[in-house]
């Protein structure tokens, strides 16, 4: 089994529940936490809904990076709608909204909204999310989305564990490194990837060249450095 060197907390699920649906964004986010909810011994499906990811080719990729992983940890997967559409209406007039802004808050609810109806229909009676790994996402505005959406459906609880503490934000760089995952430059969105580019114009640095990157892979730029847009480096997670 992969990661079984790191040293782990014993983790727990809210009520002593012993399964739970991961709703996934990326496998760089995603891969610590599946490992550490595996070496805890607790039954766990991801689920991948992610219709913010713009354009197509960067959703195909991080999904596939997203499959890839899954497979060779022998955990079911579950591949949900790219209903674009359905987000550009929600984000209309938010378009100029900073991250971790209100269209953020929408992003994330409308993520969790659906895995919490996936999570009804079909017995998983906690999720959760590893957007929260991510040092560029405020976990306090993605812990309230979640628990808000979760307080919709009776017998639903969000689980609001911080998956950066005791290492996890240092494993997940190594966990990357290890399967050379993908390496995205920007949240997910049309407008992060707009903004993360005005960004880099703005400070003399080259446009994202969107599917070049890999973690562990050579290309002058070491995994988990520090972009000031957040998207030169560790997971910009979608
Ligand atoms: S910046 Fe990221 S979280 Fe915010 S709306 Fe765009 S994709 Fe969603």
């Amino acid at each position: 089994m992969s990661g079984s060197s790191f040293n782990r907390p014993k983790l727990e699920l809210p009520h002593g529940h012993q399964k739970v649906l991961l709703h996934s964004c990326c496998a760089p986010c995603s891969g610590e936490v599946m490992e550490a909810i595996r070496a805890s011994g607790i039954d766990y499906t991801i689920y991948f809904y992610n219709p913010n990811i713009h354009p197509r080719e960067e959703y195909e990729l991080r999904k596939q990076e997203n499959i890839r992983f899954a497979e060779k940890e022998g955990v079911p997967f579950v591949d949900a709608d790219y209903d674009t559409d359905n987000w550009f209406a929600r984000a209309k007039g938010l378009e100029w909204e900073p991250e971790r802004g209100a269209r953020c808050t929408m992003c994330f609810d409308m993520r969790f909204d659906r895995t919490a109806l996936y999570a009804h229909e079909n017995g998983f009676p906690v999720i959760t999310s590893c957007l929260g790994l991510s040092r560029w996402k405020d976990m306090d505005q993605i812990n309230a989305s979640g628990e808000r959406v979760a307080a919709k459906y009776p017998g639903i609880t969000y689980w609001t564990y911080n998956w950066r503490k005791l290492g996890g934000a240092n494993r997940m760089v190594e966990i990357a490194k290890r399967e050379q995952f993908y390496q995205q430059e920007y949240c997910g969105c049309v407008y992060s990837l707009r903004d993360t580019n005005k960004w880099r114009m703005d400070h003399g640095r080259e446009r994202i060249a969107r599917g070049e990157k890999f973690y562990g892979v050579a290309d002058g730029e070491p995994a988990g450095g520090s972009g000031k847009d957040g998207h030169s480096a560790g997971p910009a997670d979608a």
